[in-house]
């Protein structure tokens, strides 16, 4: 079974200006132990106008902390007005960029097709995608949160190669769990996770499934976060309100 390392990656939204980043990111590596880092990668998703502060204070103090985009777009250059692109991200030093966060989805109309594409921009660019899916209450209730996520998956993952697969994150975010304190249950996410990386099993191959890390995101926080992670499918958590928070999101990243 291949070693997967968890990634806890924080999400921070619209929130922090620049000279706020660099105040975030100085106490939440002050927070750290350098051992945190060999238990989990440890990323933050900043808004873009931060990234270049962010950049300069990771390299300049050898941090350990790794960062990324909440979003990248599906073109690489061009006529596409307030677009950021996968080469501008990938020469900041990111490693991550978000694809498909449910926000995109509701308040940007972002569909599996455009998902796609900015999935294969981001891997075109040596990024990472943080590949993010999940249901709705409503879908939640009718009991079609397995079925509704692997054809989110399906949708987004078209023409991949096995060998990108292998490198993707897989953030299960139920959309009812999303900033609202309403945690699923570690029992729940393990249901849907598993049967993403399943699905990524049959899809690819058992090699690229067992590479691909699959994390699950809403509401988690310090307090819950050792349920989710103790799960066989679960590799680490997409976290947004938490990672405002320096002390309380080390201590997350530390796994509860
Ligand atoms: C998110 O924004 O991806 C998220 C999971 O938010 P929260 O942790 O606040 O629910």
């Amino acid at each position: 079974m291949a070693e997967r390392k968890p990634l806890i990656a924080g999400n921070w939204k619209l929130n922090n200006n620049h000279l706020e980043a660099i105040a975030l990111v100085q106490k939440l590596a002050f927070s750290l132990k350098d051992t945190d880092f060999d238990a989990a990668e440890i990323a933050v998703l900043p808004p873009f106008t931060n990234l270049r502060s962010v950049q300069t204070l990771v390299d300049g103090d050898k941090l350990r902390i790794v960062y990324g985009a909440q979003d990248v777009s599906a073109h690489e250059k061009g006529a596409y007005t307030g677009e950021v692109s996968g080469p501008m991200l990938a020469k900041l030093g990111c490693t991550y960029a978000l694809a498909g966060h449910s926000e995109r989805r509701e308040y940007h109309r972002e569909d599996d097709a455009l998902v796609n594409q900015k999935v294969k921009a981001a891997f075109a660019a040596d990024l990472t995608p943080i590949l993010c899916l999940g249901e709705g209450l409503d879908v939640r209730k009718a009991g079609d949160q397995v079925s509704h996520t692997l054809a989110q998956l399906e949708g987004a993952l078209k023409d991949v190669t096995a060998e990108q697969a292998a490198r993707l994150v897989v953030a299960y975010e139920p959309v009812w769990a999303i900033g609202t304190g309403e945690v699923a249950t570690p029992d729940d996410a393990q249901e849907v996770c598993g049967a993403l990386r399943g699905r990524l099993g049959e899809l690819y191959s058992d090699e690229a499934a067992g590479t691909a890390r699959v994390i699950y995101g809403g509401s988690v926080k310090s307090d819950n976060i050792a349920g989710i992670i103790g799960q066989e499918d679960i590799d680490g958590a997409l976290v947004g309100g938490a990672s405002l928070k320096p002390d309380e999101f080390a201590k997350l990243a530390r796994l509860g």
